[in-house]
């Protein structure tokens, strides 16, 4: 019963515990150094830390309420933007025809929640750009 408890110990590690990204030890988790391999521990796990710059969702939808398409090049989404740039101006021309005016204020709309949505999960690290 002993045994297995220790080898239990040797392999699950405890809440304050982790594995060392080199060797696999179990070392305390403020742990810097690696005792077992001298392995800086902090400064490895640090890369894989994603530097997230945070948008304004408010401010990436206002810049699509006043210029379709400029809320994504807000989000760094400059290719979208232009795109939907183009599709508004083209939907704009389309008012002659008539299909324009349907077209023109659901490409206005989506762009501005688009914008709000796309910041907001750019601030959750759900979507990553650049
Ligand atoms: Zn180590």
């Amino acid at each position: 019963m002993v045994v297995v408890i220790l080898v239990e110990k040797t392999i699950k590690p405890d809440p304050d515990e982790k594995y060392c990204s080199e060797c696999g030890a179990i070392i305390k988790k403020a742990a810097e150094i690696c005792p077992k391999c001298g392995t800086r521990v902090i400064g490895l796990s640090k890369t894989h830390i994603q530097t997230v710059q945070l948008k304004n969702p408010g401010l990436a939808a206002l810049a699509s309420f006043l210029w379709c398409g400029a809320g994504q090049v807000y989000n760094g989404q400059i290719l979208k933007g232009i795109i939907l740039l183009i599709a508004y101006v083209i939907s704009i021309v389309l008012i002659i025809i008539g299909i324009g005016l349907i077209t023109t204020p659901l490409l206005w709309i989506y762009g501005i929640y688009d914008a709000y949505k796309t910041a907001e999960k750019i601030n959750a690290g759900d979507i990553v750009i650049g």
